[in-house]
């Protein structure tokens, strides 16, 4: 047995903001902190439900919000790590608590008595005097007790919890298959005929991976990072690689050593048994209910809006791609594993715009400061780097975050490069949330990223969709380091799934204004800046191959919404329903779905986006309608556009419903038609 005394996990954090002392952390630290904090956070709620005193705002909703502080802590590191820098020992770990956690939770939130003080509080919540801000938090509680089940008889809380333990089970395994599936996956090129047509930046990270790998010289390697596959999908001039490199990234979990079709079918079936029992028609209208969309109805109304479009614009592609082959002598039909290849050349031809002469214009480093400068201009925020700051592997850099002032707003993490310790994807995350309960607590954020690393003594470089990706994740980033609110559980980016992604893809929009361009984008080797001719027709491109971005996008959004309204059809068989949901809405054959249900993290790994991928789509249709009020300011900075920006949508957490949110930034609802417009739908 350890000493719970020395772990460090549960000890006061000396270092420079409190950040994880993550030299002195090992694995074998997390399960007896999960004990110890597990425990604490019980007694602690226990506290709150037993006393003698009766239900106040104080000492039942704000003491909850002081509670479990070594839990969070503990969470905050362990998952961190198992997503950026994991080993066999933490996702054996991982296996092991998710489902203390999940119980943990459940038992918590289907408490009958710390549910009844909850109710009263709720009934009495408009004359109690009390804040706005504590009035949202009572009915959030409320609203989360009540979707947890605490309103329901005994055996039927007993089976909810049974089911989120079971649950919980099931996404990381399906997870650990997926992640199993693209690590045991390598496609090891050899000699020039297997990388004929592949940019000098490709070979060379294919290189660095063939070394990582132990490969000899004159051996490249491409794994399924999205890094690596779109670039080399995109390039190469063999079809058979390519197509052989396109079913395995495609086939993950899906009749592979590590199949997903059982763990879809009996997660499925448990999350509308769920939804059932809290008397929702099925699980997506139970999970919908509380989102800005509100019903499947007007998800599925935005999906079709944009779906009908979108394909016929796809197909006016497919046609041109088609031509275009067939001009090179390939008489085959576009299938999806030459889409990416022959959109590539049609890019060059129509707009004249190679990947490999854009890249040397998105360095690393430049664009981090673009996404800096951005934040300055708009919210006065500046960032130091910070040496002194313990990191939890070499490659994480670390920013403290400051406001015009001066004064302290949080500590930013960015880390950058592809590794396989890390899954793939990008994210943006946290080690500490914002709170001013009793004393300021500000914020510790990560940017989490899978970008190919350079090759030694070079910079390194982004594709133009990199570099919007880092801006992407740097919104997110910017919503939990503004948040400014009194309770922590309103923080940052705790907010409905298709609101959350609004800071996030709205600041995209800043990397394209000349200006930071022009700044920003500069040649790695001549250290000129991007010439307007090229800034044109960048800008030109970016309707380029929308169709099929909004088709592949649109596909995957219907079938998820489709799974979890049809539950029991789609348990049955997921990929026959895939297959069948996909031919109902008449997908085009030369495109793909971007996540095939069986490697669909979004949706089956957790439960963040199920029945909620198309909250992306609905956050795009906020975001273009939200920069349109910077364009109609005629200044993408204006100083007032972006303090109601500030004040209603980055700083301001779950302090208002979503809907009234915006309108206090807008001053009206959204509109999807700046969406159509800016994906060239129109
Ligand atoms: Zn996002």
């Amino acid at each position: 047995m350890q000493d719970v005394a020395a772990n460090p996990l549960l000890a006061t954090w000396e270092s420079p903001f409190a950040v994880p002392p993550f030299a002195q952390i090992a694995p074998e630290h997390f399960p007896p902190a999960f004990e110890a904090a597990l425990g604490e956070h019980r007694a602690e709620v226990d506290a709150i439900r037993d006393q003698a005193t009766g239900p106040d705002f104080d000492n039942t909703i704000a003491a909850m919000e002081r509670a479990g502080e070594r839990l969070k802590r503990t969470v905050g590191v362990f998952f961190n790590l198992s997503g950026a820098h994991t080993n066999p020992e933490i996702q054996k770990i991982e296996r092991e608590i998710a489902p203390k956690l999940s119980r943990h939770s459940s038992a918590i939130h289907l408490d009958p008595k710390l549910f009844a003080r909850i109710a009263a509080i709720f009934e009495a919540r408009e004359s109690a005097g009390l804040t706005s801000e504590q009035i949202r938090l009572i009915e959030r509680y409320h609203l989360g007790f009540t979707r947890a089940g605490a309103h329901l008889g005994e055996a039927e809380r007993a089976r909810l919890a049974e089911i989120a333990q079971r649950l919980a089970e099931l996404g990381t395994a399906f997870s650990q298959n997926v992640l199993a599936d693209e690590s045991g996956f390598t496609l090891v090129l050899e000699g020039e005929a297997d990388i004929a047509g592949l940019p000098d930046f490709l070979i060379k990270a294919a290189a660095r991976a063939a070394r990582d790998r132990d490969l000899g010289e004159g051996q490249y390697v491409i794994t399924l990072a999205r890094s690596s596959i779109e670039p080399f999908l995109q390039f190469s001039e063999r079809r058979d690689l390519r197509e052989k490199a396109f079913r395995a990234w495609t086939m993950r979990g899906d009749g592979t050593a590590h199949d997903n079709a059982a763990i879809m079918s009996e997660t499925l079936r448990l999350r509308d048994e769920r939804a059932k029992l809290l008397g929702y028609a099925d699980y997506a209208a139970y999970k919908l209910d509380d989102t800005m969309a509100k019903t499947p109805q007007a998800v599925s109304d935005l999906l079709s809006r944009v779906w009908k479009p979108a394909v016929a614009r796809a197909d006016a592609e497919r046609d041109a791609l088609a031509a275009l082959a067939r001009a090179e002598g390939a008489n085959d039909a576009i299938a999806p594993w030459d889409w990416r290849y022959y959109a590539e050349k049609e890019r060059q031809r129509a707009h004249a715009l190679e990947e490999a002469e854009i890249k040397p214009y998105f360095q690393l480093d430049n664009i981090i400061q673009a996404a800096f400068h951005v934040a300055q201009r708009l919210f006065g925020l500046q960032f130091t780097p910070r040496d002194d700051v313990p990191v939890y592997h070499p490659d994480v850099r670390a920013w403290e975050v400051l406001d015009a002032q001066g004064a302290h707003m949080g500590l930013f993490y960015g880390d950058y490069f592809a590794r396989a310790s890390k899954r793939s994807g990008a994210w943006a995350s946290s080690y500490r949330g914002q709170r001013n309960l009793d004393e300021r607590v500000r914020p510790i954020i990560v940017n989490v990223m899978n970008f190919s690393a350079p090759a030694e003594g070079e910079p390194a470089l982004l594709s133009f969709d990199d570099a919007r990706t880092l801006f992407h994740e740097f919104g997110h980033a910017l919503h939990g380091l503004l948040s400014d609110v009194t309770y922590p559980s309103l923080a940052g980016t705790n907010v409905s799934r298709d609101f959350v992604e609004l800071p996030s893809q709205l600041y995209e929009h800043w990397l394209e204004v000349p200006e930071i361009l022009e700044r920003f984008a500069v040649h790695a080797q001549t250290g000129k800046p991007m010439p307007a001719g090229l800034r044109e027709r960048l800008a030109q491109a970016r309707n380029f191959n929308q169709g099929f971005a909004t088709v592949e996008y649109c596909a995957s959004a219907l079938v998820d919404l489709d799974m979890h309204a049809h539950a029991e059809d789609a348990a049955a068989d997921p990929i026959a329903f895939e297959r069948a949901a996909l031919s109902r809405i008449g997908m085009p054959d030369a495109i793909e779905m971007r996540h095939r249900s069986p490697h669909f993290a979004h949706i089956f790994s957790g439960e963040g986006y199920s029945a909620g991928y198309y909250s992306y789509l609905w956050s795009e249709v906020l975001d273009a309608d939200a920069f349109a009020a910077f364009t109609e300011a005629g200044d993408p900075f204006d100083p007032q556009v972006a303090q109601r920006l500030h004040d209603f949508i980055y700083a301001a957490g779950n302090l208002r419903d979503p809907e009234d949110a915006y309108r206090g930034f807008r001053d009206r609802l959204p509109d999807v038609g700046p969406l159509l417009e800016k994906r060239g739908l129109a």
